[in-house]
């Protein structure tokens, strides 16, 4: 059993190590006996996701999302569209997560266009506002998702049930209606950094069983020891004071 990561913009968008989050489900694969590849989806045309189990993107400070919104849009748009309407499972955060909405309006009042998977939009109340920065805890149905954030960028959804997870502690999405981040089909968008699947294992194993469950049809995922990943959430949750 072999899963593909793809990694969108290893080098465009990868703040605060988001790039482990690459590192983490592929890890949690191979501890399990499954293959991984992991395939770097750089700037230019994709001709192609049908074959990816997985695409991952981070986030990035705002002229790096400019270069991602336009390639994003006008080269691998349609492609990616496809594949994450058939259900590949997919997670973006921040700049990423910005992207996968409909559009992130900067500081500026520069729009720039997403794909427009999520059912959302961002829009930067302009220079001088408050960022949204600080450590975050979730509720993801019964599971606590811990994190950090960094964003300008508020954002909105179009339908409220569309929310990730509701902010516990933090600011989430907009600071104002406690929802963070977004879902459709098995794409999903979140604020958190930090890096977010290493240090929430339950969240991690749920894109790792939707993919496989989408390709071979796996009902469950055997456990693995989690003393670490738990000792890191627990150290988060304290950071947040929670
Ligand atoms: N440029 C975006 C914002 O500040 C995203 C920042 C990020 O990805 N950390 O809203």
């Amino acid at each position: 059993m072999k899963l593909v990561i793809g990694h969108l913009y290893p080098r465009l968008m990868n703040m605060y190590a988001d790039r482990g989050n690459v590192i983490c489900l592929a890890q949690r694969c191979r501890w399990r006996g499954i293959d991984v590849e992991v395939r770097n989806i750089h700037p230019g045309p994709l001709s192609d996701a049908a074959d990816l189990d997985m695409l991952l993107v981070g986030g990035g400070q705002d002229r790096e999302q400019l270069l991602a919104s336009q390639d994003l849009v006008e080269t691998k748009g349609h492609v990616l569209r496809d594949a994450l309407g058939d259900g590949l499972v997919a997670l973006a955060v921040c700049g990423g997560y910005q992207l996968f909405g409909e559009y992130y309006r900067d500081h500026t009042g520069v729009e720039l266009r997403g794909i427009g998977v999520l059912p959302a939009y961002t829009i930067h109340p302009g220079e001088g506002s408050q960022r949204c920065i600080g450590n975050v805890v979730t509720m993801w149905h019964e599971e606590k998702l811990v994190g950090f954030e960094n964003h300008g960028g508020r954002t909105y959804l179009n339908d409220p049930a569309a929310a990730l997870a509701t902010v516990a502690s933090g600011f989430g999405n907009n600071g104002k209606d406690r929802t963070e981040g977004a879902r459709w089909r098995n794409v999903y968008g979140t604020y958190l950094h930090g890096s977010l699947l290493p240090k929430n294992p339950a969240f991690a194993d749920h894109l790792i069983l939707q993919a496989l469950q989408r390709r071979f049809g796996v009902p469950s995922l055997p456990p693995l020891d989690d003393t670490l990943e738990a000792a890191a959430h627990d150290r988060a949750l304290k950071l947040a004071g929670a």
